[in-house]
């Protein structure tokens, strides 16, 4: 993206993230329902929440992509809803407070959005979310660390071994010193096969990274499901 473009979308994204800061009081993720207090589901969506499974990989992600998770993430990438970026990166900041793992990272990188896929979106929802883990960590967040360089649209029809081979190259490392001996979390909204997670983390461990493991809000639990992380109203790709 041309760098005056890239400029502009920095200063629109920081301009949207303040005024969800300050709109609040806000309604449920899923549903706009009302809220209790500091709550981010109402009372009729938090009882479908559900947690993931523990897969024993390097990534971690609280819950399990279904139900109003999955409902809030959609309104997140789909809807022009950038406000929820919010309260659901607050989930990840307790999972953060909660997990050990975090204490020696250094630096939080987004999973980028292809350049393109951004200017229309207007937002990369991820980078959004590693902002939050960015603070309550009080390390930086590298919004620009990773370079999304080959659009992988179409990748929820793709089984597995397909999107490991359709995103292997896709990212490229922009400032190698940036990352050089870091230990890096990366941030992504969902892990459906974890192949984008891999492709990052094996980009980023190229250029020296010392360690890199990966964190989204929810993990999709059967890789089976054909329609798992699709947008409802367009069959498009999975960004
Ligand atoms: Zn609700």
């Amino acid at each position: 993206m041309p760098l005056l473009l890239r400029a502009l979308a920095l200063v629109a994204r920081a301009g949207l993230t303040v005024v969800a800061d300050l709109v609040g009081p806000r309604g449920c993720v899923a549903c706009d329902g009302p809220l209790a207090q500091a709550a981010v589901f109402c009372g009729g969506c938090g009882v479908g929440l559900e947690a993931s499974r523990p897969d024993g990989g390097r990534s971690l992600a609280p819950f399990a992509f279904g139900g109003p998770l999955r409902e809030a993430i959609h309104r997140l990438k789909y809807g022009d809803r950038p406000d929820l970026a919010a309260p659901l990166s607050e989930l990840l900041r307790a999972h953060v407070r909660r997990e050990p793992g975090f204490s020696d990272v250094e630096l939080v990188v987004p999973v980028p959005l292809h350049p393109s896929r951004l200017a229309s979106r207007g937002y990369n929802q991820a980078a959004l979310l590693a902002r939050g883990v960015a603070r309550e960590l009080a390390r930086p967040c590298c919004t620009g660390a990773l370079l999304r360089v080959r659009s992988t649209s179409a990748q929820a029809t793709l089984d597995q071994a397909e999107r490991r081979e359709n995103v292997r190259s896709a990212f490229s490392v922009v400032d190698a010193s940036a990352i050089r001996g870091k230990s890096i979390v990366v941030v992504d909204d969902v892990i459906t096969t974890g192949a984008t997670l891999e492709a990052c983390a094996g980009t980023l461990a190229l250029s020296g990274a010392r360690a890199v493991r990966g964190l989204a809000l929810a993990r999709a639990g059967r890789v089976s499901d054909p329609d798992r992380d699709r947008p409802r109203s367009s069959r498009g790709s999975e960004r």
